[in-house]
């Protein structure tokens, strides 16, 4: 039988009745034997994530502050989400322990990390399968670093000849022992990890949304989800803040060629969204949008800098001296606009000014801002005539002027930069022209 890894997310275990969900959920496929959990998230909007609430614990330990105090709400849910399942499973010796390493100065991964750590032990006897530390599998080098290759091989021999097994996610090892995190949402990250060294056939990702949206909510109202896209394409969106899978995610899963499905908790029976190497099949004009405000554009001008060898490298060069990242770069005849973070941007810039000043002698150099950046993303743009004149006379019609075009060399993109006061106004033309106003319950 085909095996399936399934990661559920904090707000897919927020409580002993979600974990019982959980728990049918799997029942209903008997492949999905490898289980990945994150820590216990928010059972109302009011509610704290425990991963939250134990990063309070570990600023209280280092102020020298009230650990006991800290610690007393994290232990309160565990010790109510075992008693609603009626478990023969006894924590209170760990919850000890672990308030004990806080108040001795554990790290701040160690401290964090335990909210996984106890939703896997509580889920591993739920199930009645084996429990499996990724301390001692998921490697990270002496440098925070994770060491892929390590951990599945590692891993790989742990799983030997087990059932299936459950693993908290978000943390691994260090080889001195100590524990190490990944960044946050990194639970999707284990269970691509878990997915790759099962050899499994497929990786679930189960959360509380029924896939990926074609367009940010809030900007789009209902947008559609996306059924099916490719790895290339979900880290297009993501970059641009779409955001339902963490992007480091999608590595492990792409080397070892294993779909992501990502479905929905509360509504298994949505289609949810399939992530893949390549659909041979036909994609629409586009897969989906996704957008950001912040950003701003340093222009530079000078007329025959096309003939001037080396000119962008020295424009380059100032950025890399002042620690400036860009993310898009669009030239002219005579004209180079990059684009940055506006925040990263503002530290340096008056330096990044004078240096681009001195190293080219621009005929004109300045900083436009208040910029939001819109990707339009799709593997079927390649080689399709009309999408770009659809694209822009869309925009055009909603009155929008285009700031500036980036259209990357495989035609999986087209970005274009649009002040931030017609972001929504264009963001919305462009879904409404591409997906005719498909809506979610459509
Ligand atoms: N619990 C961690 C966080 O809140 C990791 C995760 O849920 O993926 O970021």
């Amino acid at each position: 039988m085909d095996r399936i890894t399934a990661k559920f997310g904090g707000t897919s275990l927020a409580d002993a009745a979600h974990f019982r969900r959980v728990r049918e959920i799997l029942a209903g496929n008997l492949a999905r034997r490898f289980v990945v959990v994150s820590a216990p998230g928010k059972r109302s909007g009011q509610d704290a994530k425990i991963t939250d609430l134990l990063y309070d614990c570990h600023q209280a330990a280092r102020a020298g502050g009230d650990v006991a105090s800290a610690f007393a709400p994290v232990e309160v849910r565990f010790r109510e989400i075992l008693a609603g399942l009626n478990l023969n499973l006894d924590l209170s010796e760990e919850f000890r322990a672990t308030q004990w390493a806080m108040e001795r100065g554990a790290g701040q991964a160690f401290c964090v990390s335990r909210g996984e750590y106890f939703s896997g032990r509580i889920m591993a006897a739920l199930l009645g399968l084996p429990f499996i530390d990724p301390a001692q599998c998921v490697f990270f080098d002496e440098h925070g670093q994770f060491d892929g290759e390590a951990a599945q091989r590692t891993l790989q021999e742990k799983l030997q000849g087990l059932p299936g097994a459950v693993m908290p996610g978000f943390y691994g090892g260090m080889p001195d022992g100590a524990v190490a995190t990944f960044a946050r949402g990194g639970s999707d990250i284990s269970g691509a990890i878990l997915a790759r060294a099962s050899g499994s056939a497929v990786y679930e990702n189960w959360t509380d949304v029924s896939g990926v949206l074609a367009a940010d909510p809030r900007v789009v109202e209902n947008p559609a989800p996306i059924g099916c896209m490719t790895y290339t394409e979900v880290r297009e969106l993501a970059y641009l803040g779409a955001t339902v899978l963490h992007e480091d995610a999608i590595y492990p899963a792409k080397v070892a060629g294993i779909p992501i499905h990502i479905c929905n908790t509360m509504a298994p029976g949505d289609g949810g969204t399939w992530i893949i190497a390549r659909q041979d099949g036909p994609a629409g004009d586009i897969t989906g949008l996704a957008g950001r405000r912040g950003y701003s554009a340093i222009q530079v001008e000078k007329e025959r800098s096309n003939t001037e060898v080396g000119y962008c490298r020295k424009i380059l060069s100032c950025l890399e001296k002042n620690g400036v990242p860009f993310e898009h770069l669009a030239t002219g005849i005579g004209s180079v606009s990059l684009v940055a973070p506006t925040p990263l941007l503002d530290r340096h810039r008056q330096s990044l000014l004078a240096d681009i000043q001195a190293a080219v002698h621009p005929d004109s150099l300045q900083i436009l801002d208040n910029l939001a950046m819109i990707a339009v993303v799709g593997r079927g743009m390649a080689g399709r005539p009309q999408v770009a004149a659809r694209l822009f006379s869309a925009v055009g019609e909603a009155g929008v002027n285009v700031r500036l075009i980036d259209q990357g060399t495989k035609e999986l993109n087209i970005v274009l930069g649009v002040d931030e006061a017609d972001y929504q106004r264009a963001t919305n033309a462009i879904y409404n022209r591409f997906f005719a106003g498909k809506r979610k319950e459509d």
